[in-house]
């Protein structure tokens, strides 16, 4: 199967732009997050407000880096962006489309269609080869087994994995699995990538690494990196910077 058979495959071609300028991917306007507050106020209030009127947008082709320190709310927008999660208050749209007004089923569609996740700490299946790890979001979209084979051997060998393609996760390095999670996030040609703390399981060297890879493929898209590292934001266009969940730098 070609790239632009999978493409459509994956559902990209339906919230294409015809706008060749300047494309808003990913846009938060007003987000506020409240976690634990299920609606009933107790009296020993355990809610924690995550995100306080967050606003900032991603254009197609632009790598934002979200800064701050640990708690200040970077993973909270990662799994809103992600449709993860719904705010309790505000609108973030992905190409377009709000996520807090649809369904469930509706996030989880345009998550898997249109978002590749890379995590922290990977988050492989530890039973599953490297080309099955990377296969697994096109068994969700329905994709036929010798083109999600073929697919994922070809991401494997973009990301340098070529002569791993058969190995587990436990018999691989840091950097490699992170490779591998990276071929993952790519393999429905998501139009939006989110990184969170890709770098912050791996020593300098092989973070450098991983992440010029991440903005290599990851150019043409939106990437959304969070990392409270500098030398990984300094792969941003712009740096969103947080404190206690609030914008306190956009970056512009
Ligand atoms: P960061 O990724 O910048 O470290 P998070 O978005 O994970 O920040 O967390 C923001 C705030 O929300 C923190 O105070 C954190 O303790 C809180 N928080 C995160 N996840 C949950 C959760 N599932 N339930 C309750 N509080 C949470
Ligand atoms: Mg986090």
């Amino acid at each position: 199967m070609s790239n632009n058979a999978l493409r459509e495959t994956a559902g990209r071609d339906e919230h294409a732009s015809t706008d060749a300028e300047s494309t808003t991917a990913v846009r938060l306007a007003g987000v506020t997050h409240e976690y634990g507050s299920g609606g009933r106020r107790s009296s020993d209030d355990r809610t924690v407000t995550a995100l306080r009127d967050v606003t900032f947008d991603v254009q197609t082709g632009e790598i934002v880096g979200l800064e701050g320190p640990s708690g200040s709310g970077k993973s909270t927008i990662l799994h809103a962006v992600s449709g993860l999660l719904v705010p309790s208050e505000g609108s973030v749209e992905l190409l377009g489309t709000d996520l807090t007004n649809g369904s469930e089923r509706e996030r989880t569609r345009l998550r898997r269609n249109h978002v590749g996740i890379v995590f922290q700490r990977f988050h492989l299946l530890p039973s599953l080869s490297a080309r099955a790890n990377v296969a697994l979001p096109l068994v969700q979209a329905g994709v036929d087994r010798s083109t999600r084979r073929n697919r994922a051997e070809s991401l494997l060998e973009q990301v340098g994995l070529g002569d791993r393609i058969d190995h587990l996760p436990g018999e691989l390095s840091g950097g490699e699995r992170q490779r591998v999670a990276i071929a993952r996030a790519l393999v429905t040609d998501p139009d939006v990538i989110v990184a969170d703390e890709p770098t912050g399981e791996l020593d300098t060297a092989t973070g450098a690494d991983v992440l010029g890879l991440l903005t290599d493929i990851g150019r043409d898209r939106a990437l959304l990196v969070a990392s409270h590292d500098h030398s990984t934001l300094g792969v941003a266009d712009r740096v969103v910077t947080l404190r206690d969940g609030r914008v306190v730098d956009r970056g512009e």
